[in-house]
């Protein structure tokens, strides 16, 4: 389900894959690595920040420094089950969008973090674009990639057992719509874009089947721990971290909402206009008149209501 313009998406609609992958999938070592990266990574409060590719809302209660949170996921199911999960609060606003299509306004956040989501984008400059557009000038990119020249690729690549070369600085899509990335491919697209590369972090070193049946979880985590810092001078883990941070425009002129209410963080993603008007069970743009469903405490980007 795509409009025109944008890349085919991964939905994950219906998905149960918080349970079976997270759950019961044995992926508590990742979790818990993934934990600490971002613990070090992750500015210790503020305003506002966008979790892009929220899922299920695993990461989402590692945020709680920051005043509202928005989390933004194409499959509107998994936004139920973070509601469910998170419970009701007014520091959370759910958003079912289009990570080529980002319905904020410009400068909004100021972190946003996307975790095990570019995985999914076969577009990723694109989406990479639009995380820079509604970030404010030195604002926080904590951005997860998995990571092609990953030391099991390298090897079974050198053994003749896997054909695409993880030398080679194009992404490799391995499955449908699941994107292995070159960190130097990474950098060069950041750096276009005009961030800062801050810190680099690699994590999950030992997810490897046999090692993590093998060795206890606790011991591995510390390890892992440890071994997060090698990041900052070569990536070969299957899963990279980094905190980005966007460059201050001196020309640029920000007008940031005084107070974040849904009326003043939502732009049509259609023609751009930032002015709509709650009609209760929608959105409407003034521009164009497109309407945008808000049911169940979920506004819905993705499709316009006819
Ligand atoms: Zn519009």
């Amino acid at each position: 389900m795509t409009t025109p313009n944008t890349p085919p998406v991964c939905d994950y609609e219906g998905s149960d894959y918080q349970n079976s992958f997270w759950d019961r999938g044995g992926r508590e070592y990742e979790d818990r690595t993934e934990a600490i990266a971002l613990r070090r990574l992750l500015p210790k409060r503020g305003r506002i920040l966008l979790e892009l590719g929220a899922g299920a809302g695993r990461n989402t209660p590692r945020y709680l420094g920051f005043d509202r949170i928005i989390l933004l996921d194409y499959s509107r199911t998994q936004l139920e089950q973070a509601q469910m999960r998170l419970g009701p609060s007014n520091k959370y606003i759910y958003v079912a969008a289009d990570a080529y299509r980002l319905p904020f306004v410009d400068g909004l956040f100021d972190t946003v973090t996307m975790i095990r989501t570019l995985h999914h984008m076969a577009d990723a400059r694109r989406a990479l674009t639009q995380v820079k557009n509604v970030l404010r000038s030195e604002g926080v990119f904590i951005l997860e990639y998995a990571n092609k020249l990953n030391l099991k690729a390298i090897v079974r690549y050198l053994l003749g057992k896997q054909k695409w070369s993880p030398f080679a600085l194009e992404p490799v899509e391995f499955a449908a719509l699941n994107f292995d990335f070159h960190p130097k491919a990474i950098r060069k697209w950041l750096k276009d874009l005009e961030f800062t590369i801050e810190r680099t972090l690699t994590v999950s070193h030992f997810r490897v089947g046999f090692i993590k049946r093998v060795i206890p979880t606790s011991i591995l985590v510390s390890l892992d721990s440890l071994f997060q810092w090698t990041g900052a001078l070569w990536q070969l883990s299957p899963s990279v971290f980094l905190r980005a941070c966007k460059i201050r425009n001196p020309h640029g002129v920000e007008t940031r909402p005084a107070m974040i209410s849904p009326m003043m963080v939502f732009k049509c993603p259609d023609c751009g206009y930032t002015a709509l008007a709650d009609e209760g069970t929608h959105l409407q743009c003034l521009n164009c008149r497109k309407k945008w469903e808000f049911k169940n405490g979920i506004y819905d980007f993705r499709k316009s209501l006819d």
